[in-house]
């Protein structure tokens, strides 16, 4: 009997495909869900843009398709198209996703020949306007993984209803989304602030408005952490139109993402190391790295430090010395680990040693600092990151220097004050064991009846009656 039953099930097992945009940003979380999908008796089709823009994309796809060898890779090969016709953007990120906006028509053959057929797509975050006529099409529906906060959904939701964020930017602090407290200016993604002919402060707000014509919204954080917001936007307050927003993380680390080893780090103390990194596309001054070395000396704890000086890791080539200075570099060496290369960073925050984390706010590294239950010093530095910085503040898990400011507009934060942050996150009880509540809290979320788990478990289950 019980034979049958499993024979019928994986004969009505849905079939998604999934589908991430540019940068580790939003590979590692699509590849977390193509893991979560598969434990759930999913099949996954994972569809990936080439040539991709880091190494370590690249890297990552390798050893997860290793790993899972159940999913089916398919390839979107890219369009080569003029520059003049892009995206006007220095940025190769952005002109990547440009190049898969210009390549989706592309999908269609993929999509249309998968067998069986689709039960849905998950679309990333910065696909959706382009992706959509195309699942439209072929009666696909559509779903969006948003790879960031739901503080920073309500903003690309409302991006569409507010007339000019330039000028309201120029005639008032702060921007006022419905059923929201108010939202300084300061923190809005600088893409969102430029003026109405601007092709990717109109993509973005296209991107926001299209999400209201999806299936639904996957997101990954979970109740406890976001638990206000999630509401609002799910009681209709923010937008009336929002499809059924889904959260479902935190997205757990997989066991396959591990690095190099950690033989320093296993050398150290309980909770005694500062874990320093700004993700995988955010390069620092380097008149800001010698501050920061400096700070991490005189702090006076030890520390595990990730330089990066490029924005994609194919170009970061120089020696750590000549980046951070030889004379630094021999002191930094006596205290602490400074590494310039792609290190796993679930790995090294699950260490006993790590008391800390100094970190840009990417959403992964703030689910990831979660998921391990350590604290943070929010340090944002572009994008999405001040909105993240201030969830972490809000929740206790964390502090944030609000006056540090974007560096791109703001001088070189100076060592003492660096490490005088650095000394309050690490000797804060109270952040310590806020974040070790969050840690069993994020847990209780992918439990067995945990609420993340029980919405994916309604998709899957919709997916299946449909099929
Ligand atoms: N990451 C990593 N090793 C590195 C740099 C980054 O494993 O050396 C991972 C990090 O754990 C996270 C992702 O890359 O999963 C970066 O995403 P995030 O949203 O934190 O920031 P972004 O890089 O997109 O700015
Ligand atoms: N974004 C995105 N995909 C990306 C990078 C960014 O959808 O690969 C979104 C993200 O929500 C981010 C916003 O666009 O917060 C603006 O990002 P950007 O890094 O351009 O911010 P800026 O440097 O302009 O402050």
């Amino acid at each position: 009997m019980s034979r049958t039953v499993t024979h019928l099930d994986s004969m009505s097992a849905p079939h998604v495909a999934l589908l991430p945009s540019s940068g580790m940003g939003h590979l590692m979380p699509f590849l977390r869900l193509a893991a979560a999908l598969l434990a759930k008796e999913v099949r996954v089709m994972l569809i990936t843009a080439h040539p991709m823009v880091s190494e370590a994309e690249n890297e990552a796809l390798s050893s997860f398709l290793s790993a899972f060898d159940k999913v089916t890779s398919e390839r979107l090969d890219l369009l080569r198209i003029d520059p003049e016709q892009s995206m006007a953007t220095d940025d190769p990120f952005y002109r990547h996703i440009d190049l898969i906006r210009c390549s989706s028509h592309l999908l269609s053959p993929l999509l249309s020949s998968a067998s069986p057929p689709l039960s849905a797509i998950m679309t990333d975050m910065s696909l959706v306007s382009a992706v959509l006529p195309v699942t439209r099409a072929l009666a696909i529906p559509n779903y969006v993984l948003f790879t960031s906060s739901a503080r920073m959904l309500t903003l690309f939701v409302s991006s569409h209803r507010i007339f000019n964020w330039k000028v309201m930017a120029e005639e008032t602090d702060e921007v006022q989304i419905p059923g929201q407290e108010p939202m300084p200016i300061r923190w809005i993604p600088s893409s969102f602030l430029q003026d109405e002919n601007d092709f990717l402060r109109n993509y973005l707000v296209e991107n926001g408005r299209s999400m209201m014509e999806s299936e639904g919204i996957l997101i990954n954080t979970f109740e406890d952490f976001e638990h206000d917001t999630l509401k609002a936007l799910n009681d209709g307050k923010v937008i009336s139109t929002l499809p059924q927003l889904i959260p479902i993380g935190p997205l757990p680390p997989l066991d396959h993402e591990t690095g190099i080893g950690l033989a320093w780090l296993d050398d150290q103390l309980s909770q005694s190391v500062v874990y320093v990194s700004f993700g995988s596309r955010t390069a620092i001054s380097r008149n800001q790295m010698r501050e920061l070395g400096e700070g991490l000396l005189s702090s006076g704890f030890r520390f595990l430090w990730v330089v990066k000086d490029k924005k994609v890791d194919r170009d970061d080539g120089e020696e750590l010395d000549m980046v951070v200075g030889r004379e630094l570099m021999t002191r930094l060496r006596e205290r602490g680990l400074v590494m310039k290369s792609w290190v796993a960073q679930n790995e090294i925050l699950r260490h006993h040693a790590i008391g800390g984390f100094v970190t840009h706010c990417g959403w992964n590294s703030i689910v990831e600092a979660i998921w391990n239950g350590v604290p943070i010093l929010a340090w944002p530095q572009h994008g999405d990151q001040k909105i993240n910085s201030s969830l972490v503040l809000r929740s206790g898990i964390g502090i944030w220097e609000e006056r540090w400011g974007w560096p791109i507009t703001e001088p070189a934060v100076k060592a003492e004050k660096i490490a005088a942050r650095i000394k309050e996150m690490m000797c804060n009880e109270l952040l310590r064991s806020r974040a070790r509540a969050m840690k069993e809290a994020a847990r209780n979320a992918i439990a067995i009846d945990g609420s993340s788990t029980k919405g994916l478990m309604e998709l899957i289950g919709l997916w299946k009656n449909e099929g």
